[in-house]
């Protein structure tokens, strides 16, 4: 029998013992490396102007990779002390780093607004044409809210990987999230395990990290470093530098999300893609003290 055949059959056994619907086709077949423990995908909200100007020579400095999710809302078009132009986001792109869609206007997904993503998507695409970088293959969820009736919008745009926060684990709006687990997560649900804002230490940023087992993946999500117009998600320059040179001490392998690729099958989904959420929602509220 053909090698490749008995990888995909391999792959449908497995799908189907662990609950997991496998996407058909040839595709599906491609034989992937396991996920190595100590992976940290770094993630970069909102176009803020320090990714560019603080973050991009860290970064550089130690080799990560990270993906940068631009939108052109807030005052992005005007403020350039804050946000970035296109060209310094056209130059993370050349160096290497992943552009990802953060939307527009920075339009939260809901029922009232689900129409309008479509459109969303488009003009960031069509901007990132305009500067020469490919048409971006995640997206990060605005204010971290969620809409599963998003998912096949998202699909059908090309849209492989996608982050949100640590909502609806835990209240929108913290820190805290849960680490990635390929398979049960959908690829287009991925938790952040940490958001950093003001208040987030050190020692929690270790816990986060510490947080993953074998075969997880822990995603951070940031914001400025430092923030502008938003001090609510303000993580220092001097913080943020601790962050990064305990991540390359402790080697830990730091990439984009589109670089997961490697490890996990985007096409491969949960049938459920809420049965992981519920599941860490119950261990939650077992373990509060009473
Ligand atoms: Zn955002």
């Amino acid at each position: 029998m053909n090698p490749n055949r008995i990888v995909a059959i391999l792959v449908a056994l497995t799908a189907f013992f662990t609950g997991v619907a496998a996407a058909t086709g040839e595709e599906s077949a491609a034989v992937l490396e396991p996920l190595p423990d100590k992976v940290v995908v770094l993630t970069f909200d909102d176009s803020v102007r320090s990714h560019y100007t603080v973050a991009r020579p860290i970064l550089q400095c130690y080799g990560f990779g990270a993906t940068f999710f631009i939108t052109e809302g807030f005052t992005f078009a005007w403020n350039k002390t804050d946000y970035m132009t296109w060209e310094e986001i056209a130059s993370l792109d050349r160096a290497g780093f992943e552009i990802g869609n953060h939307t527009r206007d920075h339009k939260g997904v809901s029922p009232k607004t689900i129409e309008q993503l479509e459109a969303q998507l488009a003009a960031i695409d069509q901007s990132c044409e305009e500067h020469g970088i490919a048409k971006p293959v995640s997206f990060a969820w605005p204010g971290n809210a969620i809409e599963l009736e998003a998912l096949p919008i998202l699909q059908k745009h090309g849209m492989q990987w996608a982050r949100r926060g640590g909502f609806p684990e835990y209240p929108r709006g913290g820190e805290r999230g849960f680490p990635y687990e390929p398979g049960l997560d959908h690829p287009l649900l991925i938790p952040s395990a940490g958001i950093p804002r003001p208040g987030y230490t050190f020692e929690e940023f270790v816990e986060t990290l510490e947080g993953a087992r074998d075969g997880e993946a822990v995603v951070l999500q940031f914001h400025g470093v430092p923030e502008g117009e938003h001090p609510w998600v303000h993580v220092s320059r001097a913080t943020f530098e601790r962050f990064m040179a305990y991540l390359a001490e402790h080697d830990f392998q730091v990439i984009a999300l589109r670089d997961l690729a490697r490890y996990v099958d985007w096409r491969v989904e949960p049938r459920d893609p809420m049965k992981i959420v519920e599941a860490r929602k119950a261990k939650l509220a077992a373990s509060v003290i009473p």
